[in-house]
């Protein structure tokens, strides 16, 4: 059996880590082409100029239009052909990060990703979400690498929303119970591979570090202040998440948000905050020990994560939509089908009754 661990070449975190950028991209190339949405641009730019100045490197800045598209990849590819630039820059969040990734992957040319929210492990993947300019999913693309420099300004990240910090330990949430799961059917890693236990092993310590230090780092952002929890759940969120879904695998919290995705009253709700509520459910499918629920419960509730249906924007609980739900969450290809015993649309559908009702009664305790 053949298997496969992928991470990005170099992962930089700290406080201020932008103004030492130069050291960490200059053996890519010297003509950088970067691309980000306006408060991203606004939060970095000075210090990235900063840290060139002096040397031969230089970098050109463009506004991202908003989504992740073909069009505006196609916009963004002619911009840097144009510009003759030899490296690619991504600045901000989810959308912003896929557009450079598509980007640097047709361009051939080398990429460089500086998050400027920790709302989702997208920054260490090697994969991007495509959208229509509408809005709605596309499609997934998948990379043979993954970014070749990562570089994360926990300061920067710091003064970030709380709420994307929040869903970000959300989305980390998701990486140890998927990758156990698949770890306990043999499944294949999200780029059709063979899970090793390197990447197990990271999505593991992503668990450990999130539960351990989750909370005191959400206290210190709501303040916009980084202590020492505040680099360790970064790192979680960001590199042991992202690097750990991508060598572990997914399972059933991921298509479960995906499966809520058809449903408008969610649509307010974060990708993150969906996962910590669908690892719940798939908790209950696998039939977890009641301490470890409570664990993830209680994880939840001091960080603010959703418990019950409520909480991820279903006001109402109507049978016929939650249905729905159940169905796209089990649709062919979904990774729910790397749980033991695979998973029916009518076994998760009395799974979220039984989370929510689970949820609502830890609540009123
Ligand atoms: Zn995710």
């Amino acid at each position: 059996m053949i298997r496969v661990m992928r991470a990005p070449s170099r992962y930089v975190q700290g406080k201020d880590a932008l103004l030492d950028l130069k050291r960490h991209v200059e053996s890519l190339g010297n003509t950088f082409y970067a691309i980000g949405s306006k408060s991203a641009l606004k939060s970095t730019k000075a210090a990235i100029e900063k840290s060139f100045e002096g040397s031969d490197m230089s970098i050109t800045f463009e506004l991202f239009n908003g989504q992740c598209s073909m069009a505006e990849v196609n916009r963004v590819r002619d911009l840097i052909r144009k510009s003759n630039s030899n490296v690619i820059v991504g600045i901000g969040g989810g959308r912003a990060l896929d557009t450079a990734k598509v980007a640097a992957h047709y361009e051939k040319l080398p990429l460089v990703i500086i998050p400027t929210v920790a709302a989702t492990d997208a920054p260490c993947t090697a994969l991007s979400v495509i959208y229509t300019e509408q809005g709605e999913f596309d499609q997934y693309l998948f990379y043979p690498k993954n970014p070749d420099v990562v570089v994360v300004d926990t300061g920067i990240i710091a003064k970030a929303p709380v709420r994307f910090f929040v869903a970000g330990l959300g989305d980390a949430l998701g990486t140890f119970f998927e990758g156990r799961a698949c770890l306990r059917t043999e499944s294949l890693d999200l780029d059709g591979e063979h899970i090793t236990q390197s990447g197990y092993c990271l999505a593991e310590l992503c668990y450990k570090t999130i539960v351990a230090d989750g909370y005191k780092a959400k206290l210190a952002i709501e303040k916009g202040v980084v202590v020492p929890a505040v680099e360790k759940a970064i790192e979680a969120t960001t590199y042991l998440s992202g690097v750990g879904a991508s060598g572990a695998g997914l399972a059933a919290a991921h298509s479960i948000y995906n499966g809520f995705t058809v449903l408008e009253e969610c649509e307010g709700t974060m990708h993150g905050e969906i996962v910590a509520f669908g690892t719940l459910v798939q908790l209950l499918l696998e039939d977890s020990p009641i301490e470890e629920i409570k664990e993830v419960m209680d994880f939840c509730l001091s960080v603010g994560l959703p418990i019950t249906l409520e909480d991820i924007g279903v006001k109402q609980v109507d049978p016929e939509k939650l249905m729905k739900v159940a169905k796209a969450a089990c649709a062919p290809g979904e990774s729910i089908h790397n749980m033991v015993g695979d998973v029916t649309p009518e076994e998760l559908y009395d799974a979220f009754i039984v989370a929510d009702n689970m949820g609502s009664q830890y609540k009123r305790q």
